[in-house]
């Protein structure tokens, strides 16, 4: 069966790729290609948009879609379709897809710092570009908890740390404490091995977003709220700049 493969994976940074157009489906006006750079959205990560090539057509990619085996990538309504078999070249909208990339790595930052210094967990989280907010287990927040994450948060960013992506074996997962801790045993078995996305140092998650290659990249991240969810949940949204 034919796969899409996935080279967000494996390079965050590419921008433009060309692929084959592996199935096409006319009714909701959209193509999936053999491999392709475009993020498919997940774990609180949007979609990539951008714009597909092929002969002398040029069309937008409205949405992104991994369904099964293949990724799907969406096109306006009035965009011709490619047929299959077609060549493509596709270009991701980086200037967006960066600045998610510098968000989504804020949150494991965010993410680190809390647990290094407060021992909580997240419970979830959403992002779009340049904002993103998570919730933690806190029983009780401190007023000054916001300026304190922007400060520790901000720290960790200029120390410059590397992020590293590994493919670890479901089998060494399970021994690993900073895996157990972020929850990695909750992602279904069948993902074998689990993409590990590490902050030298800091913070290491199972992920399959898309991050920046080192914290100093990611730019001035400021707390714009913290609010209480609940009993255990405290939510802290930020924003980068
Ligand atoms: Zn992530």
């Amino acid at each position: 069966m034919t796969a899409t493969e996935p080279l967000y994976s494996t390079d965050a940074y590419l921008k433009t790729f060309e692929a084959a157009v592996v199935d096409v489906d006319p009714d909701r006006r959209r193509v999936a290609l053999n491999r392709t750079a475009f993020y498919p959205g997940g774990g609180g990560q949007p979609n990539d948009e951008g714009l597909l090539r092929w002969h002398d057509a040029v069309s937008r990619v409205t949405a992104v879609r991994s369904e099964g085996p293949l990724i799907w990538h969406t096109l306006p309504a009035e965009a011709a379709l490619p047929d299959p078999g077609a060549e493509v070249e596709g270009a991701i909208d980086w200037e967006r897809r960066h600045l998610l990339m510098r968000t989504h790595t804020a949150l494991h930052v965010l993410c680190g710092v809390i647990y290094a210094d407060h021992g909580v967990a997240v419970t979830g989280g959403n992002m779009k570009p340049g904002e993103g907010r998570l919730d933690f287990e806190f029983e009780a927040m401190s007023v000054d908890l916001g300026a304190w994450a922007e400060r520790r948060v901000n720290e960790e960013i200029q120390r410059a740390r590397d992020i590293l992506v590994s493919f670890v074996a479901r089998s060494e997962a399970a021994s690993d404490p900073a895996l157990i801790r972020t929850k990695a045993d909750l992602i279904p078995a069948s993902v074998d091995p689990l993409r590990v996305i590490d902050i030298v140092g800091l913070d290491k998650q199972a992920d399959g977003g898309t991050h920046v290659a080192s914290t100093a990249e990611v730019g001035t991240v400021t707390v714009t709220k913290t609010e209480s969810k609940g009993r255990h949940n405290k939510r802290i949204r930020i924003s980068v700049s």
